[in-house]
C-alpha cells in the first residue's frame, strides 16, 4: 500500500523543520513539498471540505506536537471573505480547490492599511505570509458559486496563537485566536 499523502507531506515537512531552517529555505523546498501535496485533489477526506452556509471554515488536519507547524484545510462558500488579519508566525497557502484571490495589505503613517497587488490563486499555486515581510492580508473566495478550498500550514499551531484583526481605515487593531471547526482530525495512516 502507497503511504498517504498527509502522512508524507507531515514527515517530509518534520525532517525538514528538524534542521531549523531559514524562511527562506522553508519558503523554497517546504513550499515544494506542498505544491506536491496540493498538485491532485485527490486526498482531503470529504468531513474536512465541508463548507459552512455563514462562514468559512478552519479544520485542523495535523499539528507538530512541538508546535513547529500546523496544517489547515480552509473551506470557503461562494462570496466568503476573511476580515484583514496577520499570523505572526511564517505561513503558505496552497490552493486545492476552486480559486481564492490573497491581498496583502501595508500600514501607513496615518495607521490606516493600503492594498497591495492582489494574487488570484488557481489550484497547484502556493501564497505565503511572513511577518517579517507581508503578514497582513485578506483573502476571499474568487468563486461567486462555487466552493474554494486551500491548504494552510503554519509555523506554529495557528489554532492556539493569539493574532490579530485590523480596521483598515483607522489601523484599530484586535486580538483573537482561531480556533477549528473540527473535533477530530484525520486519520493519516488510513487515507482514503
Ligand atoms: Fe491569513
Amino acid at each position: 500500500m502507497t503511504e498517504g499523502k498527509l502522512l508524507s507531506f507531515v514527515k517530509d515537512l518534520s525532517l525538514l523543520l528538524e534542521k531549523n531552517p531559514s524562511e527562506e529555505i522553508v519558503f523554497t523546498e517546504g513550499k515544494q513539498l506542498l505544491e506536491t501535496l496540493i498538485a491532485v485533489d485527490d486526498w482531503l477526506p470529504e468531513e474536512f471540505a465541508k463548507p459552512h452556509p455563514q462562514y468559512y471554515q478552519q479544520y485542523l488536519l495535523y499539528a507538530d506536537p512541538l508546535d513547529r507547524f500546523s496544517i489547515v484545510s480552509f473551506v470557503w462558500g461562494p462570496g466568503q471573505k476573511t476580515p484583514l488579519h496577520n499570523h505572526t508566525v511564517w505561513g503558505m497557502i496552497g490552493q486545492l480547490r476552486g480559486q481564492e484571490i490573497g491581498t496583502s495589505y501595508y500600514q501607513q503613517k496615518d495607521e490606516s492599511f493600503k492594498a497591495g497587488k492582489a494574487c488570484a490563486s488557481p489550484p497547484g499555486h502556493v501564497d505565503t505570509v511572513s511577518p517579517n515581510t507581508h503578514d497582513i492580508h485578506v483573502v476571499e473566495n474568487s468563486l461567486s458559486d462555487q466552493t474554494s478550498i486551500s491548504v494552510h500550514v503554519y509555523g506554529g499551531n495557528i489554532g492556539r496563537i493569539h493574532r490579530s484583526v485590523f480596521d483598515p481605515v483607522t489601523g484599530a487593531e484586535k486580538s483573537f485566536v482561531s480556533g477549528y471547526a473540527n473535533k477530530v482530525v484525520p486519520n493519516l495512516w488510513n487515507p482514503a
